[in-house]
């Protein structure tokens, strides 16, 4: 038996503590509509202060002591992780200190100064986010001054650097890019990469979500096999967030992340902590424990287990889920409950761009 099985916390609904996505910051070179738009995040927004950031002596001692929980994965995300100064340095000390996989999920657009870092530093794994091949798209969804060609160039650095196999996300949004999903699929067909669609979620009350702008899994899946058929890949861990499909010629691994048509709370095993050091259960959770002031304020690491393991025991996190059941698990059934569902979460979510929108 390893120390991960002897000692893993369980939640309420028996799901263990499998993964951490840690936000290293909160402050990000582009501006998606669907997460930071300017008129939220523009000059007068104010970002967390450098010395309210949890350093990496202190994000690294969270790690360890969620490690000896059963803690399997770490994740780190932002705002734009690559922002973050001597990210590279983080991931040495994570690896150094504990034996996790380590994954990173990015916009891609300053790998080629940081991909040959990370990898050198350990990093296991990259996604790298692309809503868009089409320029005039990108430039519509990401408020940015970037383009496409400065992802791409992302991607083949790392490739360079090392990182064989690349996700790319791509988030579907209504009338902006899905006719995007199939010149997506055409350029990383035999590319060693994969793919993940991703509903578009409602993530807070900055990005104007609504319910006619999801695109659906079936409706991706259908677009693709309009071109190119599909054969369904088992899931390997009940914690798998996209339900993956292969071509049927071998040439790409396609992932559809069904977050609001078929959610997948039972599944959850994760916790998010915030770059200034609040850690959540749920995406849409309300409860948070103030690490950074725990920390501060000297306490042990034994110390710090025990509050960590009473948050998690006492989880009981399944939003995604309630705001779906009762009505079938079509996002076009639910229409009305799902909007219900949304207003109660504008009204708690607190930092939409750091939480990592992937499994809520
Ligand atoms: N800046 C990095 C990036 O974009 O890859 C990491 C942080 S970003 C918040 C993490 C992922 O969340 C990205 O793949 C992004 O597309 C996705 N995301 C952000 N807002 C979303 C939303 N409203 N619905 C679904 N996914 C979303
Ligand atoms: Fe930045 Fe990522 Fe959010 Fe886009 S999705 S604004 S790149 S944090
Ligand atoms: Fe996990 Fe999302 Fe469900 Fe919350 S809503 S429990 S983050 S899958």
């Amino acid at each position: 038996m390893t120390t991960a099985e002897t000692t893993a916390w369980l939640d309420r609904f028996g799901r263990r503590l499998g993964e951490l996505r840690v936000s290293v910051t909160d402050r990000c070179n582009f501006r998606c509509r669907y997460c930071m738009p300017k008129e939220y995040f523009g000059h007068n927004h104010e970002f967390v202060p450098r010395d309210q950031i949890l350093n990496f002596e202190e994000i690294v001692r969270v790690v360890g002591v969620l490690q000896a929980a059963g803690l399997s994965k770490v994740r780190i995300t932002g705002g734009e992780p690559l922002l973050r100064h001597q990210v590279s340095h983080l991931i040495s000390m994570l690896k150094g200190a504990a034996n996790l996989e380590i994954a990173m999920t990015t916009n891609g657009v300053l790998l080629p100064k940081h991909a040959l870092g990370l990898r050198a530093a350990g990093l296991d794994r990259l996604t790298v986010s692309l809503d868009a091949l089409d320029g005039a798209s990108f430039r519509r969804i990401t408020d940015s001054p970037f383009s496409p060609s400065d992802v791409l160039s992302g991607i083949s650095a790392a490739q360079q650097a090392g990182f064989e196999s690349i996700k790319v996300n791509c988030v579907v949004q209504r009338g902006l890019n899905e006719n995007q999903i199939l010149p997506l699929v055409e350029y990383f067909r035999n590319t060693g990469h994969s793919l993940r669609f991703i509903e578009y979620m409602d993530t807070g009350q900055t990005n104007g979500w609504s319910l006619a702008d999801v695109v659906t899994a079936s409706e991706i899946l259908k677009e693709i096999e309009t071109r190119y058929p599909l054969e369904p890949v088992a899931r390997t861990s009940e914690s798998q967030t996209a339900q993956e499909y292969r071509l049927i010629d071998g040439s790409i691994v396609i992932g559809i992340v069904a977050s609001v048509s078929h959610p997948f709370c039972r599944g959850c095993t994760r916790a998010r902590l915030t770059s200034k050091g609040e850690l959540y259960t749920c995406l849409f959770g309300q409860n948070r424990l103030d690490i950074r002031a725990l920390i501060r304020s000297g306490c042990s690491n034994e110390q710090l287990g025990s509050q960590l393991r009473r948050v998690w025991s006492a989880r009981d996190d399944r939003y995604s889920e309630t705001r779906t059941s009762g009505s079938g698990s079509s996002a076009r059934q639910s229409a009305p409950q799902l909007i219900i569902a949304s207003r109660l979460h504008r009204k708690i979510l607190t930092q939409p761009q750091e939480m990592s929108y992937l499994g809520g």
